[in-house]
């Protein structure tokens, strides 16, 4: 984001797209921020109106029934006004604010769920989130922010009506005839006296504005600073670390790290008192500096005004309404333009940030073409000649890579740790696309197919599939409403029916403890089982499991692939694993090695073959001699 960029016309739109995003996240706010501005004014210049009304009786000799009427008379209006005032704004406040975060937190959290994966990946959107928080919610947000946007309309507002009224309030008294023509009292109270003290409050006015455009740019940097960011980031990390995180507690305790990571917190804590403090003092400049001008302000005002009743132009009631108006005026056309500075220069140009992120585009081509539902699964992929490396790196993880998968094939894909065979998952399941080459569905390039459809053919369960703290069956259809009978089938099939039949309330059961304390805690062979029901419950005709059963025990592992041609069904398999045993019973086994295919074809012809496969399975025979070759043989 660049100033150069901001145009007048730029930074009226991001005005408007400002407030129109905050009357959705509050909405009626600024409207009831607007009643109460005007009655505050009102409030105020009736106060005003009234002094000079009893002051006015009581030098003229008026009764002090009168007077005592009158006062009588303000004091109702103004309880009147005041009511109105909080039935309609301030009880709605806390309300509409604690509405306004949470919906804003949302708002950010959607747009992360709804970001290509590779900019999930990617640092800078971290940065441009945390930016899009600060502005939109978080500190920056009260001063220079969207918060400040609902401010300074609420103040301009209140500014103008101040103005409006008080102009008319001093109109009369500024410009009456003059009584003595000539002398220093025929200057005073002429036109051109007038002129001089609007000169002279023109020059304060200016410096005043100066000085807050300035403060504001020195607030903005602070909250657009990078480092600044990257300080908050790693303090918002800390805070939900020890609470959140708990079940890394074990990791604390038994390594002793709970000081490291207090260290480290209070490292970064010192940082951003330290970035604050910078910042405090160049404010401290600007708060010893504004009050004297408005001192020098009320001081003129006050010297001319003495001046003119000394000369017999005023009446008491008339210096006690000028004086009061003359300075709620200046006072509002000072806010005006504080304020202008602002809404039109620092609001918009910081608003930016949030929509910089929220418009971060999916650059993901998303095709349009159905896919076929087609009840015979015959879908057919085929990787031709794709090539990858990943955004900001040189090189290549997968090469020259072609490969078919023959309809209602269990195919294995082995290979060391690091030779490819999740990012090949992440192409197909178009996480990321190809950087060279192409992957076919049935023949068409898979950008070509609309992405959510596309989605729906593949279950695929990851090594670090990750549960929520929902019930069982929430976790397993991946939604608040479930097929019972179908979730609790999904849950045996995959090998927890005795954990099952424990539970007290069976498919039920609340996982973790984070939303319910009777939540149970799960072993990470559990969450591999439930991520593996989840995946059956799907029912999409291709199914991925990425080394699925890493966190199981030999017996539990054994289960599952016994059972795995009636887990999987007639359906397409891909099936990852580097425990080369396990893969056996699979026609098709494609080593990747390096990010190239070594070798394909089935275990005995692999073996027989003599390459990295049967020096990979020669290993590991040695490293499962006594477990899993009695398991498995
Ligand atoms: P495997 O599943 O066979 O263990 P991966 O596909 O996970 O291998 O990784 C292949 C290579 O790609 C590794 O060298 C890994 O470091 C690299 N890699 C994996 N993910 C990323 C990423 N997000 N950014 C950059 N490099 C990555």
């Amino acid at each position: 984001m660049s100033e150069e960029k901001f145009t007048a016309k730029k930074k009226i739109e991001n005005l408007k797209r400002g407030f129109k995003l905050c009357n959705e996240l509050a909405p009626t706010f600024i409207y009831r921020d607007c009643f109460s501005a005007m009655a505050k004014t009102v409030i105020s210049y009736t106060g005003i109106y009234f002094s000079g009304v009893i002051v006015s009786m009581i030098t003229g000799g008026g009764s002090l029934e009168n007077a005592l009427k009158t006062a009588v008379i303000y004091v109702l209006l103004n309880i009147i006004l005041g009511t109105a005032q909080v039935l309609i704004t301030i009880s709605k406040y806390e309300q509409l604010e604690t509405g306004f975060t949470q919906k804003a937190k949302m708002l950010i959290s959607e747009k992360c769920t709804e970001l290509d994966f590779v900019k999930i990946e990617d640092p800078e959107t971290h940065r441009m989130k945390q930016q899009a928080e600060n502005f939109l919610y978080g500190a920056g947000s009260r001063w220079n922010g969207m918060g400040r946007i609902l401010y300074d309309f609420r103040i301009i507002f209140e500014s103008a009506v101040t103005i409006i009224i008080g102009f008319a309030m001093c109109f009369e008294a500024l410009f009456l005839t003059p009584e003595k023509a000539e002398g220093f009292a025929g200057f005073l109270q002429s036109k051109w006296a007038v002129l001089i003290l609007f000169l002279i409050y023109g020059l304060l006015v200016f410096a005043v504005t100066r000085i807050s455009a300035w403060t504001g740019k020195v607030w903005s940097a602070h909250f657009s600073d990078k480092s600044y960011n990257q300080i908050q980031r790693v303090q918002s990390f800390y805070s939900g670390f020890f609470g959140r995180r708990y079940q890394r507690g074990k990791d604390i305790r038994i390594y002793d790290q709970s000081e490291m990571l207090l260290n480290e917190w209070e490292r970064f804590n010192l940082k951003e008192i330290e970035y604050g403090g910078k910042m405090v003092r160049k404010m401290h400049l600007t708060d010893t500096f504004h009050p004297g001008v408005m001192l020098l302000i009320d001081i003129v005002t006050y010297a001319f005004v003495i001046a003119r009743a000394l000369t017999g132009q005023y009446t008491p009631a008339e210096t006690v309404v000028f004086v009061m108006s003359i300075t709620s005026l200046l006072n509002g056309v000072m806010t005006l333009l504080n304020y202008k500075v602002d809404i039109f220069d620092l609001v918009p140009l910081n608003i930016q940030h949030i929509f910089d992120f929220l418009d971060i585009p999916d650059e993901k081509y998303k095709g349009t073409i159905p896919t076929e539902k087609r009840d015979d699964n015959e879908y057919e992929f085929e990787f031709r000649h794709v090539y990858f490396k990943y955004p900001n790196s040189e090189n290549y993880v997968l090469r020259d890579i072609n490969l078919k998968w023959r309809i209602g094939e269990k195919m294995a894909l082995v290979g060391r740790n690091g030779s490819g065979k999740s990012t090949l998952i992440k192409l197909l399941c178009r996480l990321y696309d190809p950087t060279e080459g192409e992957i076919t569905l049935n023949g068409i390039d898979i950008k070509k197919y609309n992405y959510d459809e596309y989605m729906a053919l593949f279950s695929v369960v990851f090594q670090d599939s990750k549960l929520f703290s929902f019930s069982i069956a929430e976790n397993v259809a991946a939604d608040t409403e479930y097929d019972t009978a179908l979730v609790e089938n999904c849950v045996r099939r995959a090998g927890l029916s005795e954990r099952l039949d424990n539970m007290p309330e069976g498919i039920k059961t609340c996982l973790y403890k984070d939303f319910d304390e009777k939540g149970i805690e799960i072993s990470g062979g559990e969450v591999q089982k439930l991520c593996l029901a989840r995946a059956i419950y799907k029912g999409s005709p291709f199914i991925v499991l990425d080394e699925p059963t890493a966190a199981l025990d030999p017996v539990s592992e054994h289960d599952i692939y016994t059972k795995f041609n009636s887990i999987v069904g007639t359906r397409t398999a891909i099936y990852i694993s580097h425990r080369l045993s396990s893969c056996r019973f699979c026609d098709d086994i494609t080593v990747l090695d390096s990010g190239r295919i070594a070798e394909r074809g089935s275990h005995e012809r692999l073996i027989s073959e003599g390459g990295v496969y049967a020096g990979m399975w020669q290993a590991q025979a040695e490293y499962y001699k006594d477990t899993a070759g009695e398991l498995f043989a």
